[in-house]
């Protein structure tokens, strides 16, 4: 079934994004969960290139007028643009992925745009006035087609919403900042950060804003640490604990995910640390080791960081949305949140583990352990000691 099958598990434990992360759950996550999918359309399966995993999955339906060469819903589609917008209406989810895939838009980032603009809408900061007329209101499937038309053509509202979550509530004001759900201006993808707390922390400090492809997902840490035994942590973490234990594992896990991404290696195979050191060697001919190759992480993280501190970003922006801050007042997850002062504290510990100073820039025997010391951006420096002053 693919990622499609963990939408009725994650709405079990308030993991499904519902109305901008704002309901604990969502009451017709079976309408568009991956079993409703295999069993009203037809699901095949498909692949990247000599792959066997063949975790692709497309979509065909005559009767729905679905292009199966767009290939078809995954579990981020089905919340993004389905939960998060309070639309159950399967078969407009389909079509609408096959558009969103056709115009090769990313559908996280457009849900949680379109998401935004319905609180507007629902506060009353915008009107139909503002919206060509169209009623943006949760639940509205034919609002969502209208929109990635719209989006994608940058037509009248579709102009403003195609530059994003961040750059809307900043036109439209009126207090939208508040929910425009991004960091470092992407989008927040489909995974709970109060449920997940050491992935609310993996998001403030991604390089790339909120992403939970080189990130944590805690749950899973919370039963199961194999993957961290050949790095020495052999204990489970609690999904909700932000503590140092938790960081080193998001210190561990994110480097070698950067390494990962560094080899261009698929995130779904099932490889073990050993197995891509091994594959490693395979390939390369090199006689290669797991802290070598640790290392290339941990170098391209650092070398993010010192592009991102170049561009103007400071610790200011490895931050997290105030809602996360809030718990849902019922629900599996009811009364969990991290307090400001603990994620800040997280922050910090990241920053220790990695050899950055206070403000996040990483020091200059770091840069000198890692051999990128020609990298250092000397005015990066020189803004964070007048911000320090
Ligand atoms: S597991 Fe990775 S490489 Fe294989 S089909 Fe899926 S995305 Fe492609």
């Amino acid at each position: 079934m693919g990622t499609s099958g963990i939408v009725q598990p994650l709405n079990r434990i308030s993991g499904l994004p519902t109305r901008n992360f704002r309901d604990p759950f969502f009451e017709y996550a079976e309408q568009i969960s991956g079993e409703a999918m295999h069993s009203q359309f037809n699901v095949k399966d498909d692949t990247c290139n000599a792959c066997p995993i063949r975790c692709k999955r497309v979509v065909e339906s005559e009767e729905h007028q679905v292009d199966g060469r767009f290939g078809g819903a995954e579990y981020e589609h089905l919340s993004a643009i389905g939960s998060n917008l309070g639309i159950s209406d399967l078969a407009a989810l389909m079509k609408a992925t096959e558009r969103c895939n056709a115009y090769g838009v990313d559908v996280i980032s457009l849900g949680v745009t379109i998401a935004c603009a319905m609180e507007a809408y629902e506060k009353g900061i915008i009107t139909k006035e503002d919206t060509d007329g169209i009623e943006l209101t949760w639940g509205n499937a034919e609002t969502l087609l209208t929109l990635i038309e719209k989006i994608c053509r940058r037509e009248g509202i579709g102009d403003l919403l195609a530059e994003g979550s961040m750059r809307f509530a900043e036109k439209i004001g009126g207090g939208a900042e508040e929910f425009a759900l991004h960091i470092k201006g992407l989008e927040l993808p489909m995974h709970e950060p109060r449920l997940k707390q050491g992935m609310g922390v993996g998001y403030a400090i991604s390089p790339t804003g909120a992403d939970h492809c080189h990130n944590l997902h805690d749950t899973g840490t919370a039963k199961n640490v194999d993957f961290f035994k050949p790095l020495g942590a052999f204990k489970p973490v609690p999904a909700d604990d932000i503590g140092p234990e938790k960081i080193r594992m998001l210190v561990y896990f994110t480097n070698w995910r950067h390494y990962m991404n560094s080899a261009v290696v698929c995130q779904f195979l099932p490889w073990t640390i050993d197995h891509l050191v091994e594959l490693t060697n395979g390939v390369t001919g090199w006689d290669t080791n797991v802290w070598e190759l640790m290392k290339v992480g941990e170098r391209a993280a650092t070398l993010t960081r010192l592009f991102n501190l170049r561009e103007g970003f400071t610790a200011e922006d490895d931050r997290l949305p105030k809602r996360f801050f809030k718990p849902f007042k019922e629900g599996y997850i009811k009364g969990k949140a991290p307090s400001e002062e603990d994620f800040r504290q997280a922050i910090r510990y990241y920053y220790q583990m990695m050899g950055w100073d206070e403000q996040g820039v990483p020091t200059d025997g770091k840069l000198a352990e890692l051999g990128i010391l020609w990298a250092r951006d000397d005015s990066a420096r020189e803004v964070t000691s007048v911000e320090q002053s």
